[in-house]
């Protein structure tokens, strides 16, 4: 199996080659096959942002009919949909990470026991195990998989969502806090209350025939019917709130700004800080957040320090200016030193999303403020425009979305690439 790309160059180079086939993605996008041929493994190139969906939208409806290709932008589109519900809903994040705490101290250590075994691929369910065995080896699963594990996690093995999101959080190098959050939530019944995935043998034998019969060992727990629901209890806020607000266009207060590249978006060549003249651009990584705070596996603390090296390198290129990667164990402060080392006034970001660049935020902007620097964050329009319409569930957005895109298509502007 190809690595999945964390360049801009490999993310470029990788979607190019898979735009030719998005036709073909509907019809073969199911199958779980060695090798993941019949997917674009482009998910942490979107998720850092090394590619925007901008991009691959306006690429996708260049090169082929929307017709010939509504599956694949319905795909491309589920990840902004999970980012504008959570945006509203900020507490199933918070809520998320708290009680993953609290469960991992209060659990029945027998639980935890056990818990610790599925997630090392020591369940005895062969083929569920074996998808715990890629995730960790390789930090990738397909979305076929992932629905497979979460529901074999929640609904078979009882287990808490909240530790098995966990474990993929920790391990996935596409990790993403609206889409991993979210789509646990979903396979556990949470997101459309009422509404549970459960994992049935017949789909695996039909969707991943190869490796369900390579691997058939204690497949009868997960025979047909064998699996029922297992409710989970909602402990999050679920009442939508607003959107919060941010400009989609920059006018800096003086000529002394920054530029601060972060996780959530790696493109600053490609959005409205893109004609800037920043004194300086940063990336801060921080070893003991990753792996005191959120356990993240080798694998993914090594994928998000390459992202923030390719964006930085990239950003030194665009902007001719000073462009680092700071390791540091405290992002506020080492961020205020690098502001005063530049003598900024203004250190200008593109605004994260939930998640735990966002949680950074309150203690990043008392810090500047105590130092007298403004933080200023930006927020692309086709990226506010999406969120909006993430109001309750997928269908009733996707007819919004779907209506914009090819209302752009016909036009062919590139009204998308804002
Ligand atoms: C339990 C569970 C956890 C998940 N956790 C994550 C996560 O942490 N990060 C993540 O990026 N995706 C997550 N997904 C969604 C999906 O599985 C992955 O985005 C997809 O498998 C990535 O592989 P790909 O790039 O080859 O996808 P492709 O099939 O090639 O799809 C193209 C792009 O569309 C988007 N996309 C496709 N399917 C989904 C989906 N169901 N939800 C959101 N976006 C989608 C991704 O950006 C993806 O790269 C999760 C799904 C489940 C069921």
């Amino acid at each position: 199996m190809s690595p999945a790309p964390l360049t801009r160059a490999d993310a470029l180079a990788a979607w190019h080659s898979f735009l030719p086939h998005v036709v073909e993605y509907a019809a073969r996008r199911n199958h779980v096959v060695e090798g993941h041929p019949n997917v674009s493994r482009l998910s942490a190139a979107l998720r850092y942002r090394l590619i925007s969906e901008d991009e691959v939208i306006t690429e996708t409806l260049a090169a082929h009919p929307f017709s010939k290709v509504e599956k694949w932008l319905q795909e491309v589109c589920w990840r902004r949909y999970w980012k504008g519900w959570l945006e509203m809903r900020p507490d199933v994040w918070t809520s998320w990470r708290r009680r993953v705490s609290e469960l991992r101290r209060t659990l029945p250590p027998d639980i935890l026991r056990k818990a610790e075994a599925v997630a090392a691929g020591q369940s005895g369910v062969a083929c569920m195990d074996a998808f715990a065995h890629e995730l960790i080896d390789t930090g990738y699963l397909h979305n076929h998989a992932r629905m497979w594990w979460a529901s074999f996690w929640i609904h078979a093995e009882k287990l808490p969502w909240e530790l098995g999101a966990d474990f993929f959080f920790r391990h996935l190098l596409d990790a993403d806090p609206a889409s991993n959050t979210l789509s646990w939530r979903w396979v556990a019944g949470l997101q459309t209350p009422g509404k549970t995935y459960l994992v049935r043998l017949s789909n695996l034998e039909k969707y991943a025939s190869a490796i369900s019969l390579k691997a058939s060992a204690g497949s009868n727990r997960i025979a047909d019917g064998a699996v029922t629901p297992h409710p989970q209890k909602e402990w999050a806020d679920t009442t939508r709130g607003a959107l919060p607000h941010y400009e989609s266009a920059y006018s800096p207060i003086s000529e002394r700004y920054g530029i601060w590249l972060h996780p959530d978006d790696l493109l600053p060549e490609v959005s409205p800080l893109a004609k800037l003249m920043p004194k300086a651009v940063a990336a801060f990584s921080n070893q003991s957040v990753y792996q005191n705070h959120y356990h993240l596996s080798d694998h993914r603390i090594k994928s998000l320090r390459k992202v923030l090296a390719d964006g930085v390198t990239r950003a030194a290129v665009h902007y001719s200016c000073s462009s680092e990667m700071i390791e540091s164990a405290n992002t506020a402060l080492s961020l205020g030193d690098w502001a005063q080392r530049h003598q900024l006034e203004e250190v200008v970001a593109m605004a994260p999303t939930v998640g735990p660049v966002h949680d950074l935020l309150p203690q990043l902007r008392q810090h500047l403020n105590s130092l007298g620097i403004q933080l200023t964050l930006i927020r692309r329009e086709s990226g506010t425009q999406a969120f909006a319409l993430a109001k309750a569930g997928f269908f009733p957005f996707w007819e919004k979305m779907s209506r914009q895109l090819r209302t752009a298509a016909d036009a062919q502007t590139q009204f998308f690439f804002s």
